[in-house]
């Protein structure tokens, strides 16, 4: 059956090259499929098989496990999942497509409405998954419809209103399903002053994050009302390290691999602070990142001291 593949399909593939952390262990099976019905093949290969799968998109969200991931993990990188286009007001964009090109392409179109994507490295299927955003806004706030191809491999499109979209979450953080494109309804904008809110959010990330570190953003979801690099940094870890996992001294919910950090690191790291500010505060911090892959521990449920 894998034989019918098209798409590369490697085994024991290094995931740390597909982390903006630089961290992780290796994927059993490594796939890219070269179009919806490879995909499919591929899906049906591993249900047929129980072999679990994974849909990796610029690993931009992501802490994988040194242990690496069970499994088929599949990257939608061909170029028929990165397409393009536009009718009318609506723009539709393949899962693949990254972030940055994306708006890069509407603001050449004469479009707005998503320049906050100037400050998120990932891929629009992270983004339609994470419900990703910034103070400028928030990527559900342009959808209109979203493709997917659900557990029994059929595509449908379903609408914003039934994605149960909220702060960083959306139905498909619960649900086997692959996200294959989305729709967009976008704003007409003057190419100038769309150009200036993205130089607006770049230059204001250059002053509040760590550049040109591996990261993988913000660690944490922001509580209620409550800005949890302010928690972190007033519970006193801004610069705690271990290992090589340290908290950014520029912006104290990133966390940076300063060289070979492990996974493991960054997860002691990470229930450290969650111990630290629950302590001090009461508010247990809720990861924003994923944790992927093979791990021993329950780390969302426990907390706990370093080392332990
Ligand atoms: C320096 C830096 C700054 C960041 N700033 C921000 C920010 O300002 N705002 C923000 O919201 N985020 C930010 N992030 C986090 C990250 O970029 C976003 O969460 C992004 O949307 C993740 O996209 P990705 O393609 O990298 O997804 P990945 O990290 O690869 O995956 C994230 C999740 O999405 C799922 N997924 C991805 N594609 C698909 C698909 N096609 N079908 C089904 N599931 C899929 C994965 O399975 C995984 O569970 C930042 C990260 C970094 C490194």
């Amino acid at each position: 059956m894998v034989e019918l593949l098209k798409g590369n399909l490697l085994k024991n593939a290094p995931l740390d090259q597909h982390t903006t952390f630089r961290i992780g262990g290796k994927a059993d099976l490594f796939f890219v499929p070269e179009d919806e019905e490879d995909l499919k093949k591929g899906l049906s290969y591993c249900y047929e098989k129980e072999i679990p799968w994974f849909i990796l998109g610029n690993g931009s969200n992501l802490l994988v496990s040194d242990d690496g991931i069970e499994g088929m993990v599949i990257h939608l990188d061909h170029s028929l999942f990165k397409k393009i286009t536009f009718e009318d007001s609506q723009i539709r964009a393949g899962a693949g497509v990254k972030t940055a090109v994306l708006l890069r392409e509407t603001l050449e179109n004469g479009f707005g409405g998503i320049e906050f994507l100037g400050a998120i490295p990932g891929t629009m299927g992270g983004a339609f998954y994470m419900n990703a955003g910034t103070y400028l806004g928030e990527i559900s706030s342009v959808v209109k419809e979203i493709k997917i191809l659900d557990e029994s491999l059929n595509t449908k499109w379903l609408s914003k209103e039934e994605l149960d979209y909220r702060y960083r979450h959306s139905l498909f953080q619960e649900k086997p399903w692959v996200i294959l494109e989305g729709k967009l309804n976008l704003p007409r904008a003057e190419k100038i002053s769309a150009q200036l809110k993205v130089h607006e959010i770049l230059e204001r990330r250059k002053k509040t994050q760590p550049l040109g570190v591996a990261s993988a953003g913000s660690a944490f979801k922001n509580p209620p009302s409550r800005s949890a690099w302010q928690l972190i940094d007033a519970a006193g870890l801004r610069g705690f390290s271990i290992g090589d996992a340290a908290v950014s001294d520029v912006h104290a919910n990133f966390l940076i691999n300063k060289n070979s950090a492990s996974a493991k690191e960054v997860l002691t790291l990470m229930r450290f602070i969650q111990k630290t500010v629950l302590e001090k505060t009461g508010i247990l911090l809720e990861p924003e990142i994923k944790l992927v892959g093979r791990w021993k521990e329950n780390f969302l449920t426990k907390p706990c001291e370093v080392g332990k």
